[in-house]
């Protein structure tokens, strides 16, 4: 009798738990098989041996697999700022710190720089996509590319020249340009980002809401971030900043705003009726004492809420696992129910639910067949995670991002060990030490 033929795949892993998020929980002793870059099957671990003859097959014993962590909102670049002006709030931090030094400062070479040093830090974290608004976004999705990450580049717009563009119309015809440069990269997808209510006039956003319908491209803005922006909204405008928004017809499925801390009842019910999704960046917002974004109420109300760090000036760490605990706890805290984002929900926050707001969910987010392989293994052998009774409580109340050991991107390997693949840490390191140099002198 012949021997049964075996499929051939690229990639058998087999930890000790797939978390795969969709559906929600662990499966013990259980494969994931990886072909082309996509996720091929999940199956007893038994049963991959039986049925696949692959090329490579690895055993991460008392490891979690998990899908590649999404960050819903950053500014990558701005890594190389962090810790320059700590302590303050926005609006002091904003206008007398951070917007004079990237006046001063920011160019291609600080974009790309910068970004590729976030790269290394969120690949080594867990973190396989990002949400990403900064200057010189062409400089920045090189340096995705090269660290082979996945990222939704924001095409930036704002009203005041900076070194990148001279004005609204200039910022948007870099943008759409780079669009067309780049849309066929698989790894890279584009948002607009208009910076935020206080610096986009209404013709500007009227615009970008125009072209955002005719290319299917979400609208990704920072929104109700503090408690100052609503007073100056009322007093131009005569409206709060939501209200503005949705007077000019940018609420829908394809806006994502970022923070959503200041946000009364109306405005959730605003928010949830038309399908918006929010990027809740909870270490930034405690660091600028901007306040605490209304999770639970948001969720309960049926708006989609992904996690993100915000730029390494404001946070400033860019770590889901830290976010992931912070949003966890938070929600806990204030809403006074313990019960309030369990575990397997702040996850899915962190993964599915980015994923989601970045209509990228049919390729990333969760460990199903067909979806891109983006995936990361956790170790929970550690001393410091014994004993192991629920893995995934594990990881949102135990591990954190130094318990990341193996990254793949699209079904290639990106951190090996600890160690990553594509950067050289000494470079970046050597990178940072020039920049903070120049930002000193
Ligand atoms: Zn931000």
């Amino acid at each position: 009798m012949q021997p049964t033929m075996k499929a051939p795949a690229d990639l058998l892993l087999l930890p000790q738990w797939v978390v795969p998020v969709e559906p929600a929980g662990a499966l013990a002793d259980h494969a994931v098989v990886v072909q082309d870059g996509r996720i091929l099957d999940v199956l007893p671990a038994d049963a991959a041996r039986a049925r696949y003859d692959a090329a490579q097959t690895l055993s991460l014993p008392g490891q979690a697999l998990i899908p590649g962590l999404v960050n819903l909102h950053g500014h990558a670049a701005m890594s190389l700022f962090r810790g320059i002006a700590d302590d303050l709030p926005l609006m002091t931090w904003l206008y007398q710190r951070i917007w004079p030094a990237e006046k001063q400062h920011v160019s291609e070479a600080f974009v790309r720089d910068g970004t590729l040093l976030a790269a290394a830090e969120m690949l080594a974290g867990g973190i396989t996509t990002c949400n990403d608004m900064y200057f010189f976004p062409q400089a920045a999705g090189e340096a995705f590319l090269q660290a082979g990450m996945r990222a939704t580049l924001g095409l930036i717009v704002l009203e005041f020249p900076s070194a990148y563009a001279s004005d609204a119309d200039d910022y948007l015809s870099k943008g759409l340009a780079l669009r067309d440069e780049l849309k066929d990269e698989p790894l890279l997808s584009f948002t607009f980002a208009p910076h935020a209510p206080y610096t986009i006039s209404d013709a500007t956003f009227g615009r970008i809401n125009t072209l955002a319908e005719q290319l299917g491209v979400p609208i990704h803005t920072h929104i109700h971030e503090t408690a100052d922006e609503i007073q100056d909204s009322l007093k131009q405008y005569g409206m709060r900043p939501l209200e503005r928004l949705a007077r000019l017809g940018l609420l829908g499925p394809n806006f994502i705003g970022v923070h959503a801390v200041h946000v009364n009842a109306a405005e959730i019910d605003l928010l949830a009726q038309h399908g918006c999704h929010v990027a809740h960046c909870s270490s930034s917002n405690l660091k600028l004492a901007s306040g605490l974004a209304p999770v639970v109420e948001l969720m309960q109300a049926g708006v989609n809420v992904g996690l993100g760090t915000d730029g390494a000036a404001s946070n400033n760490r860019l770590d889901l696992f830290a976010e992931m605990r912070l949003a966890a706890l938070l929600a806990k805290g204030v809403s006074g129910d313990a019960a309030a984002l369990p575990a397997a929900t702040v996850l899915k926050m962190a993964t599915l639910d980015a994923a989601r707001a970045l209509n990228l969910d049919e390729r990333v987010g969760s460990i199903v067949p067909g979806k891109r392989a983006d995936l990361v293994a956790v170790d929970l052998r550690d001393l410091a995670c014994q004993p192991v009774f629920d893995p995934v409580s594990h990881l949102v109340y135990v591990a954190g991002r130094e318990h990341v050991t193996h990254v793949w991107v699209d079904g290639t390997l990106k951190l090996d060990n600890r160690r990553l693949v594509d950067l050289d840490p000494d470079d970046l390191t050597a990178r940072a030490a020039y920049w903070r140099g120049k930002l000193t002198a």
